[in-house]
């Protein structure tokens, strides 16, 4: 049962071999074996699990229930989850119990898809590492003396690990694919506006986008059809006809042309990571791909626009956090003035603050033409890099990330060195556009390395339909680590 995909659990499922509630009763054994070891979970509530598995069940039953009625999935603690601690991996929402679901647990709740437990992450989503949650480091199953990548970090490693056949994250700058990629599975973050960010408590709304994390592409794809979907309720929610994003999945490659873009292969791109691309590379030519260089000339801009652009709308967003309306209140004050400042100086971390800082000062007067608006001219010029380089080509190929997992601490106390390990996913969300992860390969410590895929608007069941003819003729992705 354990490290199967939500394909195959969904036909156990409906070939009655199985029911939800035992599915997610052999998933909380699990859970309670190792996460302590992990971290990868905030919270885990057996008995609300159990209940929403035996609705899952009652529907089933019915008749009336769509394919993946009862495949547990857990869920990314940004995601407001009604009756469930909701804490965005801050002390500020320690206590916040949801009393409403997002749009998107909303989907699953729908098609009838029960909670595992809510996923560790870092703080607000500000890192790579998944060390600035207010919980503690999540460790990389693959290797515990690592980070599994983040801010998704808890559920790219509640997937590696088998704790959960699947799980939801959220990509602001990377956050999707470069867990994904660092603990070895699948993940993809849809182009702007096809996922509802309701009840996706906000870090960067202009770049923030909910996606699938699960072990195929092919899983991925069925997690989609359920998250994406227009919703009034999200002003940025685009009104599109739905989409099955499996109907591509078993078309041959012939013909399709991927985009190398030079840029993503000079001199940062050293060593095993360098050379499972372009083992990839090759796999590509043989499905019928041909490849053809493209540039994208303004994407090394890319870090230093975003860090500028995300702390600005972090700086704004973060201001509800007050003390007043919920979350955490410092204990002790004088006026109102002093309860904001103490509140607000004990409940963030260092990283947060960092941010609010970064972003406060960039939107202040007479800075504002300096840099917000200069960052906001980088980001048209990014996304018009993009669309050039989509008039050669279907898709653009390269690496997911620069390395592959670093070592607990090794970065922490260097946030540059942090900030450059999204060098290759950063220009994607200031393009808004889709990208997916997927396992390519080893570096020589056995360490899971990522390949990152980029579409055009849109086209994320093209995307699916290249990484799962990839998977169908490699078995990296079916790779799991040692001890789980
Ligand atoms: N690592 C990036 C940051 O720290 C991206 C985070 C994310 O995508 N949420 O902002």
């Amino acid at each position: 049962m354990i490290q199967q995909t939500i394909k195959q659990i969904a036909d156990l499922l409906a070939g009655g071999k199985i029911s939800s509630v035992e599915l997610c009763q052999d998933y909380l054994v699990r859970i309670a074996a190792h996460n302590p070891g992990l971290n990868a979970f905030i919270t885990v509530d057996a008995e609300r699990t159990l209940a929403e598995a035996r609705v899952a069940d009652a529907l089933r039953a019915s008749g009336k229930a769509g394919p993946l009625a009862g495949v547990p999935i857990a869920h990314k603690d940004i995601f407001c989850a009604e009756g469930w601690l909701t804490t965005c991996g801050s002390k500020m929402l320690h206590n916040f119990v949801s009393p409403y679901d997002a749009h998107v647990i909303e989907q699953f709740k729908k098609t009838g898809m029960p909670c595992l437990g809510k996923t560790n992450m870092d703080e607000f989503a500000m890192g790579s590492s998944n060390e600035t949650s207010y919980y503690g480091a999540v460790k990389n199953p693959w290797d515990t003396a690592r980070v599994p990548g983040g801010s998704s970090g808890g559920s790219a490693a509640c997937v590696a690990a088998g704790l959960a056949p699947a799980a939801t994250g959220t990509d602001t700058g990377g956050s999707i694919r470069q867990p994904a990629a660092l603990c070895g599975i699948t993940g993809l973050k849809p182009t702007y506006g096809v996922v509802s960010r309701y009840g996706m408590i906000a870090f960067a709304s202009s770049l923030d986008q909910g996606g699938p994390m699960a072990r195929t592409a092919e899983d991925c794809a069925l997690l989609l059809n359920v998250m994406a979907g227009f919703d009034t309720r999200d002003s940025t929610s685009l009104e599109r006809e739905k989409e099955d994003y499996t109907r591509d999945l078993a078309k041959p490659l012939a013909g399709l042309r991927i985009g190398l873009p030079k840029e993503f292969f000079g001199e940062g791109l050293t060593g095993d990571t360098a050379t499972a691309v372009q083992v990839a590379i090759e796999q590509f030519r043989k499905l019928g791909a041909t490849t053809v260089e493209v540039s994208l000339p303004n994407s090394g801009l890319s870090v230093a626009a975003y860090y500028v652009i995300a702390p600005a709308e972090a700086s704004s967003n973060l201001s509800r956090f007050d003390g007043v309306r919920y979350g955490y209140r410092t204990p002790d004050y004088g006026d109102l003035t002093d309860m904001y400042e103490k509140t607000r100086a004990e409940g963030f971390g260092a990283e947060v603050k960092r941010r609010i800082m970064i972003g406060a000062y960039v939107l202040s007067h007479g800075y504002y033409d300096a840099y917000y608006i200069q960052a906001q001219k980088l980001r048209r010029l990014i996304a018009q890099d993009f669309a050039e380089a989509y008039k050669a080509c279907d898709v653009i190929l390269g690496p997911t990330a620069p390395t592959t997992a670093f070592k607990l601490g090794e970065k922490a106390d260097d946030p540059v060195q942090m900030y450059l390990s999204d060098i290759y996913t950063i220009a994607v969300n200031l393009a808004g556009l889709p990208g997916m992860s997927l396992p390519c390969g080893f570096d020589g410590q056995g360490l899971p390395i990522g390949l990152q895929l980029i579409g055009d608007y849109f086209s994320e069941a093209r995307m699916l339909n290249v990484a799962h003819q990839y998977q169908l003729a490699t078995d990296w992705h079916q790779r799991t680590p040692g001890g789980f």
